[in-house]
């Protein structure tokens, strides 16, 4: 088809809508952590589809699972349940603190779902009164006009008109910020165990506490957004697994599906009572099709060779930007967790992640940003280790252009 059409970049500008800027290059292919454009150039895949392809590009038992449920059944909307949907939520109740699962398409959708439930539950069972969301600078929940309006971004919600109310918004990681405006009033406090897109930002262990303790004491619930840390990419299933706090409800997409849209909503069945009939709803939330790709994926991933193996190349690819960087010298801190990690480029480079990205895929390796003084990596889980070698040794060379340029 693309042959046929001749389809190329320039075409984007034609026909999309602007919000994008995607690279000049087309990939048409992908497997494990590599990827060919439609030229045939191979690229190392760092990015990971932005921590989504968590066991690369067409795994085998991913591939399997989407196959066989595609020659069953696709689609029914929840007027009627499915045996894969049933089959997921009993895995992640059984594998995590909840006991009740809400599936939807997407982390934005998920989020949306926890907001709306947190709100519920704290109208239900407090009055109206106590509805205030508080959230943190640099979050990022989401792209709908709630979630974006929660994440800690305002040139993201700004210039959509009014905005969804009574949200707050304090520093991260600031106990007395958030210790000055947490009241009866509070609903629920959501936040990222470790910000992504805000910049690779890990949560202080007393920072979660504090927000634990401080939520318990006004009757406010605690939301984990996990979209981007969940399954496996920190070395646990989920990130909380590792703190000493666990969340009321908590958001997990991305690496659900390994590439195919699905997103849960985690909660204890006491909250989720307030999602009643009629509440909530999504037409393709926990469709059979994308409930059978999770299915296989929880199957893979929760697994201690896997989530074991992400704390090995974690080691790996520290190790690797350590070496480059103290050649080059353009970081001044490898931050995160498992391999969700990000290079923190130093005085000298402020502002200039795109640059190593642009560098980056000129050398044949795909790589992140998460803004634009932090490169970010976030490869597949089951990344082979040769390609861990191949891709680190591009990245010097992009890195090397970079400071010669
Ligand atoms: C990506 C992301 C989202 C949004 O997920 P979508 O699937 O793009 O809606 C929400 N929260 C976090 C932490 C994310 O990283």
């Amino acid at each position: 088809m693309s042959v046929d059409m001749n389809l190329t970049r320039a075409q984007f500008d034609e026909v999309m809508v602007p919000n994008y800027a995607p690279a000049a290059v087309i990939p048409v292919r992908g497997e494990g952590s590599r990827v060919w454009d439609q030229q045939g150039n191979e690229f190392i895949d760092f990015a990971g589809g932005i921590a989504v392809n968590c066991l690369g590009h067409c795994h085998p038992a991913l591939v399997g699972a989407l196959k066989e449920q595609g020659e069953k059944l696709w689609h029914l909307s929840n007027v009627m349940t499915n045996e894969p949907a049933l089959a997921l939520a009993t895995k992640l109740v059984n594998a995590t603190f909840a006991e009740r699962v809400y599936f939807a398409n997407s982390g934005a959708e998920a989020n949306e779902a926890a907001l709306k439930l947190a709100r519920r539950y704290a109208l239900e069972q407090f009055g109206a009164d106590k509805d205030q969301i508080i959230a943190f600078d640099k979050a990022f929940h989401g792209r709908t006009f709630f979630t974006v309006s929660v994440g800690g971004q305002a040139a993201y919600s700004d210039g959509f008109g009014p905005k969804p109310q009574s949200i707050t918004h304090v520093p991260f990681n600031d106990i007395a910020a958030l210790e000055a405006v947490i009241s009866d009033k509070t609903c629920a406090i959501m936040l990222e165990p470790l910000q992504g897109e805000g910049g690779i930002i890990d949560a202080d262990p007393a920072f979660l506490k504090a927000v634990r303790t401080l939520a318990d004491k006004h009757n406010a619930l605690v939301i984990f957004d996990e979209v981007q840390t969940g399954v496996g990419r920190t070395g646990d299933l989920y990130a909380y697994m590792s703190t000493d706090v666990v969340p009321d409800i908590l958001t997990t997409a991305k690496a659900l599906g390994g590439g195919f849209p699905i997103a849960a909503m985690l909660t204890t069945a006491k909250i989720a009572e307030h999602l009643k009939i009629g509440t909530h709803g999504s037409t393709y939330g926990g469709n059979p099709l994308a409930c059978a790709v999770g299915n296989a994926v929880m199957d893979v991933v929760n697994t201690a060779e896997v989530l074991e193996g992400v704390k090995h190349r974690e080691q790996l690819f520290r190790d690797g930007l350590n070496k480059i960087n103290a050649k080059y010298h353009v970081f001044s801190e490898i931050r995160g967790k498992g391999l969700l990690l990000g290079a923190v480029l130093n005085e000298q480079y402020q502002g200039r992640s795109r640059d190593f990205l642009v560098a980056s895929v000129a050398e044949g390796l795909m790589i992140l940003m998460a803004g634009a003084n932090v490169v970010r990596f976030t490869p597949s889980l089951v990344i082979p280790e040769a390609d861990i070698a191949e891709g680190l040794a591009r990245f010097e060379r992009a890195v090397a252009k970079v400071v010669a340029a």
